[in-house]
Order: structure tokens, then C-alpha cells, then sequence
């Protein structure tokens, strides 16, 4: 025969049921809602998914910021701009699919821009000049690797992909942007010492309104062009006067593109890639 057991023990086995009993309770409870529940989906947008419909100007594309970059990775001879012009703005735009392609390009595998050093050392003496007018810049573009302009040819074959027309070239026809010098088979960037770049407002950060969005490609991005008013053309030649003081020159059909007039590759074609 057990023995019977006292009251306080029954008491006691009884508060340990009621313990276990709510342990196990909270353990359901714990699994049914982190790991039983549905996630909640986060639409993820980008850039050139929402630009498809043209009404976004390109200049409204979010800034992405460069992380730092080891610049002893880089051939003799170039430097990041970053590293010689730390408040210049960068918006590498072959980096993002937010461009004329709608497409990440081939040799971009950072948002860094790279010039030749004596040619970030001359945007820093434009950008010095533009500073005390109450401008700073923002760059676009700079040293291309030779592959990403094949990929800029490869893509123009392929006359049935116009994905970013309505936005950077809605005026002609795709098969025309060879023959009208838009796209060229080689490009000065290559040989590092070419950057593209805007103005912005020093207090703001703003972009200066320039009649034309970078890439853009129509007669309204030429210099000299009387489609944009009189206080846009006075931006585009603030912006020329400072590079052409500081050893740059222009080009006649693109406002934001210049090329270092002396410069140190002249007949040399880089294709390192971009980190
Ligand atoms: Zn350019």
C-alpha cells in the first residue's frame, strides 16, 4: 500500500503542474507567431522599375554613397576622387540600373569614380573655383572601363530593348545613337582623364537646374542650344568656365562631359575593373 501523501506535498505538485502547464503554453504561443505566421512582404522598388513611366526626372534618382575605398587597389596612377575631393557629390549612374541602359554596367562593381591623378587634381582646382561662387559638384561618371563601353555597343545592337527611351533619349531613334556620336565604339573616360559632372548648390546640395538632365540625348544637352532659358545657360557656363580654367575641355554635345586637355594616357585604354 503507498503511502499517503501529505496535504503540503499535494499543494506543492499542484503549483508545479500549473507552472508546467504555462511554460508550455507560452512555448505554443512562441512558435505559432515567429515561426508559424506569414512574414509581411516589403515591396522592393528601384530606381529604373519606377522610372519606366518617364515622369520621374533623372536627376531625382537617390544618391547612393561610395563606401570607402582601399585606393592601393587601384593601377599607378589613379586615384578616387573622394580621396582628393572628400565633399564632391557621387552618383555613379553605370553603377545603378537608374541610366540610359536600365541596366547595372559591365566593369562598375562600386559607385566610385576614378580619374588619373592629374586629372582629379585639376577638378579639384575647378571645384575650389566653383566653391567660392557657392557650388559644389557631382560626378557622374569618370574612368569606364573598356568593357562597359563593349557593353554599351552590345546593347545597341539589340534594337528591340528601348527600356529607358521615354527618359533619356525619347526624341531618336536608338539605331541613330552611332551615327549622331552619342555612343562611340571607344570613349575618352577610358583613358581616365574625362569626367561628367553637374553643379549643386553648396547650402542645399541641390542639383542646379542645367535645361537638361545628364545623358540626356538631344540637341537640348548641346552648349550653345536655345532651347533652355537664359539662367540655364549661364548655370552651363559656370560650370564650363571653372573646367576650362582648370584645364578641361568641353564637348559640344554634352554639357556635363569634359575631357583633361593634357593628359597624362593620351593614346592609353584602360579596362581595370571599378571596386
Ligand atoms: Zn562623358
Amino acid at each position: 500500500m503507498p503511502p499517503k501523501q501529505a496535504p503540503e506535498k499535494q499543494n506543492y505538485k499542484r503549483v508545479w503542474l500549473l507552472f508546467l502547464y504555462f511554460l508550455i503554453l507560452s512555448a505554443a504561443s512562441f512558435v505559432f507567431v515567429h515561426l508559424l505566421l506569414p512574414k509581411p512582404v516589403v515591396p522592393i522598388t528601384s530606381p529604373a522599375a519606377s522610372s519606366t513611366t518617364a515622369t520621374a526626372a533623372p536627376d531625382s534618382a537617390p544618391v547612393p554613397t561610395p563606401a570607402p575605398a582601399d585606393a592601393a587597389l587601384l593601377p599607378d596612377g589613379f586615384v578616387y576622387v573622394s580621396d582628393i575631393i572628400p565633399d564632391a557629390q557621387i552618383d555613379i549612374r553605370y553603377y545603378s540600373a537608374y541610366n540610359f541602359f536600365g541596366t547595372r554596367i559591365d566593369g562598375y562593381e562600386a559607385p566610385q569614380a576614378i580619374l588619373t591623378k592629374e586629372a582629379a587634381l585639376a577638378l579639384k582646382t575647378a571645384s575650389t573655383i566653383l566653391a567660392k561662387q557657392g557650388y559644389g559638384i557631382k560626378i557622374f561618371d569618370a574612368y569606364r572601363p573598356l568593357r562597359a563601353v563593349d557593353h554599351f555597343v552590345s546593347w545597341s545592337q539589340d534594337l528591340t530593348d528601348t527600356k529607358m527611351k521615354a527618359v533619356f533619349y525619347p526624341n531618336l531613334d536608338k539605331s541613330a545613337l552611332f551615327n549622331q556620336g552619342f555612343i562611340a565604339r571607344k570613349s575618352g573616360h577610358s583613358r581616365g582623364s574625362t569626367a561628367d559632372l553637374t553643379l549643386v548648390h553648396l547650402i542645399s546640395g541641390q542639383e542646379v537646374d542645367m535645361g537638361s538632365s545628364f545623358d540626356f540625348f538631344g540637341e537640348i544637352s548641346h552648349h550653345g542650344t536655345q532651347l533652355i532659358t537664359n539662367q540655364q545657360t549661364q548655370s552651363r557656363n559656370i560650370l564650363r568656365d571653372a573646367m576650362a580654367a582648370a584645364g578641361f575641355a568641353p564637348y559640344s554635345k554634352e554639357w556635363w562631359h569634359y575631357c583633361l586637355q593634357n593628359e597624362p594616357y593620351p593614346d592609353q585604354y584602360f579596362d581595370f575593373v571599378i571596386r
